[in-house]
C-alpha cells in the first residue's frame, strides 16, 4: 500500500495539516456541523459531547482531532485502540487528563473489550472504577475524571459496538472528496513545501489521489522529486504526468496495490465471485488492507462489486485492464 510512502512523509504531514477548521478544505457538511458543535460549548463555556469521526485512512480524522483542540484552545491528547492493551492502560491516560482536554482515540474500534466497558462509564459519568485486589476481596474504587471530550476515529462507524457508538453526542462521516476540493488541498500544500506548481498539474494530482488528502500530499512529494532531479523550477502537468508514470500511479489513481487486486479478480477467478481473504491472501496482504484500502476505492471507482457471494469484477474493471469483460458477466 505505501510503496510511495517515503520515512519522512509523516514528517510532511504534520507540516501540511491544517491547524484552523477554516483552513481544513471540503467535507463542507462536517466542517459546519463540527463548527457549531464548538462554537455551542464555547459559548456554554463547557467542553463539547463526544464526537466519533469515521471514514477511509488519510481523510482528515487526525487533522480534525487538532483542529479541535486548537479551536477550543485546550489540550490534545493522542492514542489508539491498538495501543492500549489493559484496561489499566486507558484508566492512567484517563485519569492524567486536566478539565477540558480533547483525547483523541484512532482506531477505537481495535479497543480491548475490558478498556471498551472502563470507557463507557468514563464518557458517560466521568468516572472510572479502578479496581483493586483479587477474587472475593476485591474493591472498585471510584475515581472521578475532569469533563473532557472523547475524539474517537474509526474506518467504520459499524465496526464499533451499539453501545460504544451511541455514546457519542456527534458522529462525522468524512468521505471521499471531490477532484476540485483535492485540487485546492494540493495547491495549498504546494504552497507550504515552496513548489512552483501549474494550476494544472495540481489538478492532475488530485485527479489520481483516490479521494484522498494524504495520497495527493504524498504524489505532489514525489512529483516535486521528480522534478527537482530532472532540473524543472516550475511543475507543468507534463512533468506531473510523467512522474505519477513512474511511480506507476494511473489516470484513475489506481497503484499497484489496486491493480493486483483487480488483475488476481479477473485473471485468476475469471471475474468472480472470490471470498475476500482468499483474494488477500492470492495478492500477499492483509485481509484488513484490501477491505479498507483497495476495496473501498475499486468499488467507488466502479470497477469491482461486493455481492452475497463474494468480490465481483465489473465490466468497467475489465476493460481497465485492457480485456473485455466475459459474456454474461455481471452488469
Ligand atoms: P486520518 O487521520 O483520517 O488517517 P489525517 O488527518 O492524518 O488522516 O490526514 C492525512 C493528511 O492529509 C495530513 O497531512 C493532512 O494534512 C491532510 N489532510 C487531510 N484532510 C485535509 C483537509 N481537509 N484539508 C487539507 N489537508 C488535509
Amino acid at each position: 500500500v505505501d510503496a510511495l510512502a517515503h520515512p519522512e512523509d509523516s514528517e510532511f504531514e504534520s507540516a501540511l495539516r491544517p491547524k484552523r477548521l477554516d483552513d481544513f478544505h471540503g467535507q463542507p457538511r462536517v466542517r459546519d456541523q463540527l463548527g457549531l458543535v464548538l462554537e455551542a460549548a464555547r459559548f456554554r463555556g463547557t467542553s463539547p459531547d463526544h464526537v466519533l469521526l469515521s471514514g477511509p485512512p488519510g481523510l482528515g480524522k487526525t487533522t480534525l482531532a487538532m483542529i479541535m483542540a486548537v479551536e477550543l484552545d485546550s489540550n490534545l491528547r493522542i492514542s489508539s485502540g491498538p495501543a492500549i492493551t489493559h484496561a489499566g492502560d486507558l484508566a492512567a491516560i484517563l485519569t492524567g487528563l486536566d478539565a477540558g482536554d480533547v483525547l483523541f482515540l484512532d482506531e477505537i474500534h481495535r479497543l480491548a473489550r475490558p478498556a471498551e466497558e472502563l470507557l463507557y462509564l468514563a464518557m458517560e459519568d466521568f468516572r472510572v472504577d479502578v479496581v483493586v485486589g483479587k477474587g472475593p476481596g476485591a474493591t472498585a474504587i471510584p475515581i472521578e475524571l475532569p469533563p473532557f471530550t472523547l475524539v474517537g476515529a474509526t474506518t467504520r462507524a459499524g465496526l464499533l459496538p451499539g453501545p460504544l457508538r451511541d455514546r457519542f453526542g456527534f458522529t462525522a462521516q468524512l468521505d471521499f472528496y471531490a477532484a476540485a476540493d483535492l485540487g485546492g488541498i494540493v495547491r495549498t500544500s504546494a504552497r507550504k513545501l515552496g513548489v512552483d506548481i501549474r494550476s494544472d498539474a495540481a489538478d492532475e494530482i488530485a485527479g489520481r489521489s483516490r479521494g484522498t488528502p494524504r495520497i495527493a500530499n504524498r504524489l505532489l512529494r514525489r512529483v516535486r522529486d521528480y522534478a527537482q532531479v530532472g532540473g524543472h523550477p516550475v511543475v507543468a502537468v507534463a512533468e506531473a504526468r510523467q512522474a505519477l508514470e513512474l511511480y506507476e500511479v494511473d489516470e484513475l489513481g489506481l497503484d499497484r496495490l489496486d491493480r493486483s487486486v483487480l488483475t488476481a479478480l479477473c485473471k485468476l477467478f475469471a471475474g468472480g465471485p472470490v471470498g475476500l481473504s482468499t483474494l488477500a491472501l492470492s495478492v500477499g496482504e492483509e485481509v484488513e488492507t484490501i477491505s479498507e484500502v483497495a476495496e473501498p476505492f475499486l468499488i467507488r471507482e466502479g470497477l469491482m462489486m461486493r455481492t452475497a457471494r463474494g468480490r465481483v469484477a465489473t465490466p468497467a474493471g475489465w476493460r481497465h485492464l485492457g480485456m473485455e469483460p466475459p459474456a454474461g458477466s455481471t452488469p
